[in-house]
């Protein structure tokens, strides 16, 4: 009975519940999106399951008008999606920082991945991103012996950056590691970034290798290099290397390609490891810090939707933001108001603006009537220095000097700010209610009709 009064209230608001029948449709539309976007059937069914459990139930408002007047119809279906989007979005975004800095001694930074997901053009991207970003002074370790021209590849490309590249001719990777740890302890190197070697597939002789060489140079970040078109391998592959490494991140190369990128949400969540930097072409400064805004979007492919409530909600806004003009202009202009009205009109853009719509409004706001928000903080201080009596009665400060030094002193501020003060709030209250009573004009407001 509760619910469906409820029900009934939330309708009559306007309001409309999210549940399994009006959200049906976007519920199979979002899951299509993100199997084209070749995230993992498992995971799009874990991930959708929690979204819809968290969406159930949810109330919001089904319909408004855009700031021009026409209607903007946004259905329960697309409140899901951009829910989806909103989920999206949290679950990408990583905790703490892309990389973990060694208290003392060089951080290492070990790259792991199949073989041509990218791992060497990466470890030279990073150490390009470290130096210009953060200053550091890496040293990149050629670790992947398996292939002939893996060493000079990353040598080129070291090179052609100023990075050094550290490798032992015949050695094994283990101990090329270890060395190059020494040296660059010895050598004032604070980042060393091993490019270990690949496979075509995950086996056993790899995962030995790259777990003696974690266990032996133990470095704070193990990155898996993922290519963002491996599809829905991308549970298979990094589960693999997740169960003997523990990754910290993942990066996403090749998004420069047509891949949606669902490979981001596969990762974490077979891993827990996010998504910490995007590759986007072969050069060197063709990697980014991973935005999940952005990936949400890309991974959903329902831009329009989520476009549009966007749109949405800022109308939303608008429109409050245009009530609470409305209160203010009827009169209910009170001293104890006068911050949080500030703010709003702050928020509206600026009171001229909308004045400005008005006819024949122009240059009644003082060209001052927008504060900063130091301004702001100062005003809160002197306000919460007035008593009750002087808040109802602003002129007693006028009438009563001694009123204004008291305040003055109270709030840390020049007894000429307080006098200031209450001559704006009195001015502004003058001018609200002088509007107000032209009601007529109001109709130029946008988004109040
Ligand atoms: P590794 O075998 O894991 O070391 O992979 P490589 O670093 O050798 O990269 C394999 C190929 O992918 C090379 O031709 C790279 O130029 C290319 N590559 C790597 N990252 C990107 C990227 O973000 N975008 C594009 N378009 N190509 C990339
Ligand atoms: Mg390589």
């Amino acid at each position: 009975l509760a619910n469906g009064f409820r029900q009934a209230k939330n309708r009559l608001a306007g309001l409309t519940e999210l549940n399994e029948q009006n959200i049906d449709t976007a519920l199979r539309e979002v899951r299509l999106s993100l199997l084209e976007a070749d995230v993992e059937l498992g995971v799009v069914k874990a991930f959708l399951a929690r979204v819809k459990e968290k969406a159930l139930g949810e109330v919001v408002r089904v319909k408004t008008k855009s700031a021009d007047g026409s209607t903007v119809k946004v259905s329960a279906g697309d409140q899901f999606i951009k829910i989806c989007h909103d989920e999206l979005v949290a679950f990408m975004t990583a905790e703490g920082p892309a990389i973990t800095f060694a208290e003392k001694g060089p951080t290492g930074i070990m790259m792991v991945g199949l073989q041509g997901s990218g791992k060497t053009t990466t470890t030279s991207k990073l150490a390009h991103y470290l130096t210009r970003e953060e200053k550091k002074k890496p040293l990149l370790v050629a670790a992947d012996m398996q292939r002939p021209a893996a060493v000079e590849q990353l040598q080129v490309l070291g090179r052609s950056l100023k990075i050094p590249v550290f490798n032992i001719p015949g050695e094994t990777p283990l101990e090329i590691c270890k060395k190059a740890r020494e040296e660059a302890r010895a050598k004032g190197y604070d980042v060393i970034i091993y490019d270990t070697a690949g496979r075509l597939a995950i086996d056993a002789p790899l995962m030995d290798e790259l777990g003696a060489i974690k266990d032996a140079v133990k470095p704070e970040n193990i990155f898996l290099v993922v290519d963002s078109m491996i599809g829905q391998d991308a549970v298979k592959v990094s589960k693999g290397f997740h169960d003997r490494l523990e990754l910290t991140g993942v990066v996403l190369t090749k998004l420069d390609g047509d891949a949606r990128g669902g490979a981001a949400l596969s990762v974490k969540e077979v891993t827990g490891a996010p998504v910490r930097f995007i590759g986007v072409g072969e050069g060197a400064d063709k990697f980014e810090e991973f935005r999940p805004e952005g990936m949400a979007s890309r991974v959903l492919g329902m831009g329009d939707v989520v476009g549009l409530m966007k749109d949405f909600q800022s109308v939303v806004d608008e429109q409050k933001a245009a009530e609470d003009a409305m209160k203010m202009l009827q009169g209910q202009f009170t001293l104890d108001d006068f911050l949080s009205q500030i703010r709003m009109i702050q928020k509206m853009g600026s009171l001229k603006d909308i004045v400005g719509k008005m006819p024949g409004m122009d240059g009644m706001i003082p060209p001052d009537a927008n504060l900063d928000d130091r301004e702001l903080v100062k005003i809160e201080a002197i306000i919460q220095s007035f008593t009750k009596f002087e808040k109802n009665d602003p002129y007693s400060l006028v009438r009563d000097p001694s009123r204004v030094k008291r305040i003055a002193k109270g709030s840390g501020s020049p007894e000429q700010a307080v006098s200031e003060l209450v001559q704006k709030f009195l001015f502004m209250r003058q001018m609200m209610q002088g509007l107000g009573q032209n009601m007529g004009l109001l109709g130029n407001i946008p988004g109040l009709k």
